[in-house]
């Protein structure tokens, strides 16, 4: 039997986003935001020529913080009917609320994202669902910023319930507290069981509001078609220092054209590769999890400066034999609960203690 057919007959039942959308990857570019009719017309002069099949740009932008460009608002919807009349391209916008879906679906807006500050709010999202119902339009939902698989999925079937079968999702990445190297940190893991439980939802990614700057967007692109993503949504603007929002991670369409030839795509799926589809979900697991250990270890030692400091203050020596011992103990217990040696216990904990008394003697030491 046909494994692959049985497959595609699991999930939801799901229509293709737009006709003869068949080619991988899936490409949505453009500004992160509306600015002027201009700036639209000028990045989509650059992007026509590469095949994107939806041309973006936010015209209400939610913001963090107050007092950054938050969107042309209602006035930018002619700028994008403009841009598919002049380059025959597919358009895009975020809505937030059903307004906006209204608005949106007047002047001719091909399909619709729902944007990570709103994926977190259920009442936002069932908001947008209702009034979604009867229509027929392509919805793609990004993942909310707070790494809960759930109210992800939550969003996929509130839309999903309100009849809409052109669905697909957008993994941006999620704002963690600490330090990283991404402004939103990827976690692959969520997007991977998100895939499971939903093999046949098409998956773009973001890889603009992953990595919040140039750097990194091919790297992670290529992780994302390595997991078998469906395709990638990328900000591209035509003068991206000038950029009113996210100007950092910008790209212009030249760059962005060097982007998409790099990609390396893999062959058509043969049962080999689904198994090395599975290793390769499995390595980039042990990726993530590696950064996390990592992260989580470079925390314990900024903690372990602090206890410096609050010794040094107090005159207090470093090593506390019983601590140690205690340290020992409980982590042996811990370790075993979750299947590892008490030989494996003690190496790692003594590398561990050892890099954190180097830490607190350095801060003692500093004058
Ligand atoms: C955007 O795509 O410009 C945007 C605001 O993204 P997110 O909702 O992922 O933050
Ligand atoms: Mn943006």
């Amino acid at each position: 039997m046909n494994r692959k057919k049985t497959k595609k007959q699991e999930g939801l039942a799901l229509e293709p986003l737009f006709e003869g959308a068949v080619k991988r990857p899936l490409v949505i570019a453009g500004p992160c935001s509306a600015e002027t009719e201009e700036q639209l017309l000028a990045a989509a002069e650059g992007l026509a020529p590469l095949g994107v099949d939806y041309f973006r740009a936010g015209i209400w932008k939610p913001r963090t913080r107050p007092g950054n460009f938050e969107g042309a608002g209602f006035e930018a919807l002619p700028w994008l009917r403009r841009v598919k009349e002049v380059y025959g391209l597919r358009v895009i916008t975020e809505v937030a609320n059903g307004e906006h879906l209204f608005a949106a679906l007047k002047h001719g807006i091909d399909a619709v994202w729902i944007g990570a500050r709103t994926t977190v709010n259920p009442f936002s999202v069932q908001e947008i669902a209702d009034a979604l119902r009867g229509l027929d339009i392509p919805v793609f939902i990004k993942n909310p910023v707070n790494p809960d698989l759930n109210l992800w999925i939550g969003a996929i079937e509130r839309i999903y319930e309100a009849g809409i079968r052109r669905l697909a999702v957008i993994h941006r990445g999620y704002s963690a507290h600490g330090a990283s190297k991404y402004r939103n940190k990827p976690l692959w893991q969520l997007p991977i069981e998100l895939k499971r439980r939903f093999p046949n939802l098409p998956i773009l990614v973001d890889n603009s509001h992953i990595c919040g700057e140039r750097s990194g967007l091919l790297a992670v692109a290529q992780k994302a078609m390595d997991l078998n993503y469906d395709g990638l949504m990328t900000e591209v603007h035509p003068s991206p220092d000038d950029a009113w929002s996210d100007k950092a991670q910008q790209i212009t369409p030249a760059s962005f054209g060097e982007l998409l030839a790099a990609l390396v795509l893999r062959a058509p799926s043969t049962d080999d590769e689904e198994f090395r589809n599975l290793l390769e979900q499995l390595r980039s697991e042990i990726d993530e999890i590696d950064e996390q250990l990592l992260d989580l270890l470079g925390q314990r030692m900024k903690v372990a400066e602090q206890i410096g400091l609050y010794k040094k203050r107090n005159n207090i020596a470093i090593l506390q034999a019983g601590r140690w011992e205690e340290i020992l103990r409980r982590a042996q217990m811990l370790g075993e609960a979750r299947g590892l040696s008490l030989e494996f216990m003690e190496a790692y904990l003594r590398a561990i203690h050892e890099e954190s008394i180097n830490h607190q003697m350095r801060v003692m030491n500093e004058e």
